[in-house]
Protein backbone atom coordinates (compact mmCIF):
# COMPACT_ATOMS: atom_id res chain seq x y z
CA UNK A 1 0.00 0.00 0.00
CA UNK A 2 1.40 3.13 -0.99
CA UNK A 3 0.45 5.77 1.69
CA UNK A 4 -0.02 9.46 0.98
CA UNK A 5 0.47 11.48 3.90
CA UNK A 6 -2.02 14.37 4.03
CA UNK A 7 -0.88 17.54 6.16
CA UNK A 8 -3.38 19.31 8.48
CA UNK A 9 -4.58 22.70 7.10
CA UNK A 10 -4.23 24.82 9.25
CA UNK A 11 -6.16 26.52 11.16
CA UNK A 12 -8.00 29.06 8.77
CA UNK A 13 -9.10 32.48 9.69
CA UNK A 14 -11.01 34.84 8.67
CA UNK A 15 -8.81 37.45 8.07
CA UNK A 16 -8.71 39.19 4.82
CA UNK A 17 -5.93 41.19 3.85
CA UNK A 18 -2.82 39.39 5.43
CA UNK A 19 -2.59 36.76 2.77
CA UNK A 20 0.25 34.67 3.67
CA UNK A 21 0.61 31.68 0.99
CA UNK A 22 2.58 30.32 -1.52
CA UNK A 23 0.08 30.74 -3.88
CA UNK A 24 2.54 32.89 -5.99
CA UNK A 25 5.88 31.28 -5.29
CA UNK A 26 6.92 27.81 -7.10
CA UNK A 27 5.51 25.34 -5.26
CA UNK A 28 8.13 23.52 -3.40
CA UNK A 29 8.60 19.83 -3.31
CA UNK A 30 5.98 17.93 -2.10
CA UNK A 31 6.29 16.48 0.92
CA UNK A 32 4.92 13.40 0.18
CA UNK A 33 6.35 10.01 1.28
CA UNK A 34 7.60 9.06 -2.15
CA UNK A 35 9.37 12.25 -3.62
CA UNK A 36 11.34 14.97 -1.55
CA UNK A 37 14.81 15.56 -3.75
CA UNK A 38 15.52 15.00 -7.55
CA UNK A 39 17.40 12.13 -8.19
CA UNK A 40 19.12 12.32 -11.30
CA UNK A 41 18.56 9.60 -13.83
CA UNK A 42 15.98 8.21 -12.97
CA UNK A 43 12.07 8.22 -14.00
CA UNK A 44 10.38 8.08 -10.77
CA UNK A 45 10.19 11.84 -10.16
CA UNK A 46 7.73 11.81 -12.85
CA UNK A 47 5.04 8.73 -11.49
CA UNK A 48 5.01 10.85 -7.83
CA UNK A 49 1.63 11.97 -7.17
CA UNK A 50 1.22 14.96 -4.65
CA UNK A 51 -1.68 14.78 -2.68
CA UNK A 52 -0.68 17.52 -1.11
CA UNK A 53 -3.36 20.33 -0.14
CA UNK A 54 -3.65 23.06 -1.37
CA UNK A 55 -2.13 25.87 0.40
CA UNK A 56 -5.33 27.75 2.29
CA UNK A 57 -6.18 30.79 0.65
CA UNK A 58 -7.87 32.37 3.88
CA UNK A 59 -5.60 34.36 5.78
CA UNK A 60 -3.69 33.11 8.38
CA UNK A 61 -1.79 35.44 11.57
CA UNK A 62 0.76 32.07 11.49
CA UNK A 63 3.77 32.35 9.44
CA UNK A 64 3.45 30.25 6.47
CA UNK A 65 2.92 26.97 6.25
CA UNK A 66 5.92 25.05 8.00
CA UNK A 67 6.08 21.81 6.06
CA UNK A 68 7.96 18.58 8.10
CA UNK A 69 11.57 18.28 7.07
CA UNK A 70 11.66 15.26 4.94
CA UNK A 71 13.48 12.43 6.63
CA UNK A 72 13.37 9.80 3.83
CA UNK A 73 17.12 9.34 2.76
CA UNK A 74 18.29 10.10 -0.98
CA UNK A 75 20.00 7.38 -2.19
CA UNK A 76 23.87 8.31 -3.94
CA UNK A 77 23.26 8.49 -7.57
CA UNK A 78 23.44 5.42 -9.73
CA UNK A 79 26.59 4.90 -12.01
CA UNK A 80 26.35 3.03 -15.12
CA UNK A 81 28.99 1.04 -17.22
CA UNK A 82 29.74 -0.85 -20.24
CA UNK A 83 30.77 -4.62 -19.67
CA UNK A 84 33.42 -6.76 -20.93
CA UNK A 85 32.82 -10.96 -21.71
CA UNK A 86 36.23 -10.75 -19.57
CA UNK A 87 34.50 -8.58 -16.33
CA UNK A 88 31.31 -11.27 -16.91
CA UNK A 89 33.51 -14.21 -16.43
CA UNK A 90 31.95 -17.56 -15.61
CA UNK A 91 28.11 -15.89 -15.78
CA UNK A 92 28.46 -15.47 -19.87
CA UNK A 93 30.05 -17.50 -23.16
CA UNK A 94 29.89 -17.76 -26.46
CA UNK A 95 26.33 -18.67 -27.22
CA UNK A 96 24.41 -16.83 -24.95
CA UNK A 97 21.14 -15.06 -26.15
CA UNK A 98 22.65 -11.39 -25.22
CA UNK A 99 26.37 -10.54 -25.73
CA UNK A 100 28.15 -7.97 -23.30
CA UNK A 101 27.60 -5.09 -25.09
CA UNK A 102 23.81 -4.94 -24.26
CA UNK A 103 24.65 -5.39 -20.90
CA UNK A 104 25.68 -2.28 -18.41
CA UNK A 105 26.89 -2.68 -14.76
CA UNK A 106 24.77 -0.71 -12.35
CA UNK A 107 26.08 0.59 -9.08
CA UNK A 108 23.24 1.41 -6.37
CA UNK A 109 22.83 1.58 -2.89
CA UNK A 110 21.01 -0.08 -1.34
CA UNK A 111 19.86 -0.32 2.75
CA UNK A 112 21.59 -3.47 4.16
CA UNK A 113 20.12 -5.95 6.94
CA UNK A 114 22.48 -3.77 9.45
CA UNK A 115 20.12 -0.65 8.24
CA UNK A 116 23.02 0.79 6.42
CA UNK A 117 23.57 2.13 3.50
CA UNK A 118 25.75 -0.20 0.95
CA UNK A 119 26.83 0.01 -2.82
CA UNK A 120 26.24 -2.96 -4.77
CA UNK A 121 25.84 -3.78 -8.36
CA UNK A 122 24.06 -5.78 -10.65
CA UNK A 123 24.25 -6.31 -14.23
CA UNK A 124 21.16 -5.74 -16.24
CA UNK A 125 19.64 -5.34 -20.30
CA UNK A 126 20.65 -2.00 -21.51
CA UNK A 127 17.25 -1.67 -22.12
CA UNK A 128 16.23 -1.74 -18.39
CA UNK A 129 18.81 0.08 -17.06
CA UNK A 130 16.48 3.53 -16.17
CA UNK A 131 14.13 1.14 -14.48
CA UNK A 132 16.32 -0.57 -12.73
CA UNK A 133 17.55 2.30 -11.11
CA UNK A 134 14.33 4.20 -10.30
CA UNK A 135 12.92 0.83 -8.63
CA UNK A 136 16.10 0.55 -6.49
CA UNK A 137 15.58 4.52 -5.51
CA UNK A 138 12.30 3.27 -4.15
CA UNK A 139 13.29 0.37 -2.18
CA UNK A 140 15.73 2.57 -0.75
CA UNK A 141 13.63 5.30 0.00
CA UNK A 142 11.29 2.13 1.73
CA UNK A 143 14.46 0.90 3.56
CA UNK A 144 13.57 -2.04 1.96
CA UNK A 145 16.51 -4.25 2.97
CA UNK A 146 18.97 -6.16 0.74
CA UNK A 147 21.58 -8.15 2.54
CA UNK A 148 24.11 -7.94 -0.13
CA UNK A 149 24.23 -7.47 -4.32
CA UNK A 150 27.11 -8.23 -6.03
CA UNK A 151 27.75 -9.90 -9.52
CA UNK A 152 27.50 -13.95 -9.43
CA UNK A 153 30.98 -14.02 -11.11
CA UNK A 154 32.34 -13.90 -7.80
CA UNK A 155 30.97 -17.45 -7.01
CA UNK A 156 32.33 -20.58 -8.33
CA UNK A 157 31.23 -21.04 -11.81
CA UNK A 158 29.33 -18.23 -11.42
CA UNK A 159 26.92 -21.11 -9.74
CA UNK A 160 23.35 -19.72 -9.37
CA UNK A 161 22.84 -22.02 -6.34
CA UNK A 162 25.76 -20.72 -4.25
CA UNK A 163 24.26 -16.90 -4.80
CA UNK A 164 21.22 -17.65 -3.46
CA UNK A 165 22.44 -19.68 -0.23
CA UNK A 166 24.57 -16.28 0.00
CA UNK A 167 21.31 -14.27 -0.14
CA UNK A 168 22.79 -12.51 -2.59
CA UNK A 169 20.70 -10.63 -5.12
CA UNK A 170 21.78 -10.55 -8.56
CA UNK A 171 20.80 -10.02 -12.15
CA UNK A 172 22.13 -11.11 -15.05
CA UNK A 173 23.52 -14.66 -15.41
CA UNK A 174 23.66 -17.10 -18.46
CA UNK A 175 21.92 -19.98 -17.50
CA UNK A 176 18.26 -22.11 -18.22
CA UNK A 177 15.23 -22.44 -16.51
CA UNK A 178 15.40 -24.64 -13.16
CA UNK A 179 13.26 -26.94 -15.71
CA UNK A 180 15.95 -27.13 -18.28
CA UNK A 181 13.55 -25.83 -21.48
CA UNK A 182 14.89 -22.76 -22.65
CA UNK A 183 16.88 -19.67 -21.72
CA UNK A 184 15.76 -17.79 -17.92
CA UNK A 185 15.45 -14.53 -18.54
CA UNK A 186 18.11 -13.72 -16.51
CA UNK A 187 20.39 -15.12 -19.14
CA UNK A 188 19.01 -12.09 -21.17
CA UNK A 189 19.61 -9.67 -18.59
CA UNK A 190 15.93 -9.25 -17.65
CA UNK A 191 15.29 -10.46 -14.16
CA UNK A 192 16.46 -9.70 -10.63
CA UNK A 193 16.51 -11.89 -7.66
CA UNK A 194 15.88 -10.63 -4.43
CA UNK A 195 17.20 -12.00 -0.82
CA UNK A 196 16.74 -15.32 -2.72
CA UNK A 197 17.85 -17.27 0.39
CA UNK A 198 14.40 -15.75 2.56
CA UNK A 199 12.51 -15.78 -0.95
CA UNK A 200 12.92 -18.57 -2.67
CA UNK A 201 11.68 -20.59 -5.48
CA UNK A 202 9.86 -23.57 -4.95
CA UNK A 203 8.77 -25.68 -8.18
CA UNK A 204 5.73 -27.93 -9.00
CA UNK A 205 6.93 -31.42 -6.95
CA UNK A 206 8.09 -28.86 -3.75
CA UNK A 207 11.97 -28.92 -4.70
CA UNK A 208 12.96 -25.79 -3.44
CA UNK A 209 16.40 -23.51 -4.36
CA UNK A 210 18.20 -22.47 -2.80
CA UNK A 211 18.46 -25.70 -0.55
CA UNK A 212 18.94 -23.80 2.90
CA UNK A 213 16.07 -22.34 2.39
CA UNK A 214 13.75 -24.48 4.36
CA UNK A 215 12.68 -22.34 7.56
CA UNK A 216 11.78 -19.71 4.73
CA UNK A 217 9.34 -21.82 3.01
CA UNK A 218 7.25 -20.27 6.18
CA UNK A 219 5.79 -17.69 4.30
CA UNK A 220 3.83 -16.49 7.33
CA UNK A 221 7.20 -15.05 8.23
CA UNK A 222 7.67 -11.57 8.23
CA UNK A 223 11.79 -11.38 8.21
CA UNK A 224 12.98 -8.12 6.78
CA UNK A 225 13.06 -8.47 3.52
CA UNK A 226 10.90 -11.35 2.75
CA UNK A 227 8.74 -10.36 0.30
CA UNK A 228 4.87 -10.77 -0.26
CA UNK A 229 2.13 -10.47 -1.95
CA UNK A 230 0.80 -6.90 -1.23
CA UNK A 231 4.26 -5.22 -0.41
CA UNK A 232 5.85 -1.81 -1.01
CA UNK A 233 8.48 -3.59 -2.14
CA UNK A 234 6.70 -5.89 -4.62
CA UNK A 235 4.51 -3.09 -5.62
CA UNK A 236 8.02 -0.92 -6.42
CA UNK A 237 8.76 -3.16 -9.42
CA UNK A 238 5.07 -4.71 -10.40
CA UNK A 239 3.61 -1.06 -11.09
CA UNK A 240 6.57 -0.32 -13.52
CA UNK A 241 5.17 -3.34 -15.54
CA UNK A 242 7.37 -6.26 -13.95
CA UNK A 243 6.26 -9.59 -12.96
CA UNK A 244 7.07 -11.33 -9.39
CA UNK A 245 7.05 -15.23 -9.26
CA UNK A 246 5.34 -14.77 -6.10
CA UNK A 247 2.25 -14.17 -8.08
CA UNK A 248 2.67 -17.80 -9.93
CA UNK A 249 0.92 -20.76 -8.94
CA UNK A 250 3.91 -22.57 -10.21
CA UNK A 251 6.59 -22.41 -9.53
CA UNK A 252 6.88 -20.34 -6.81
CA UNK A 253 9.58 -17.94 -7.19
CA UNK A 254 9.12 -15.10 -4.61
CA UNK A 255 12.86 -13.63 -5.35
CA UNK A 256 12.18 -13.12 -8.48
CA UNK A 257 11.07 -9.75 -11.00
CA UNK A 258 11.24 -9.90 -14.54
CA UNK A 259 10.80 -7.54 -17.37
CA UNK A 260 10.05 -8.98 -20.76
ZN1 LIG B 1 15.09 -15.33 -10.92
Amino acid sequence: MRVFRRFATPVALIFVGAFLTQCGAPSPPAPTTTSTTTVPTTTTSTRTTSTRTTPPTTASTAKPTTRPTPTTPTPAAATVRPVTAAELGASWRPGCPVGPELLRRVSLDHVGFDGQTHRGELIVHQDLVADVIAVFEQLYRLRYPIEKMRTVEHYPDALDELSMEDNNTSAFNCRPLPSGRGWSLHAYGRAIDINPLINPYIDSRGNIEPKNAGPFLDRARTDPGMLHAGDPAVLAFTDRGWRWGGDWRTPKDYQHFERR
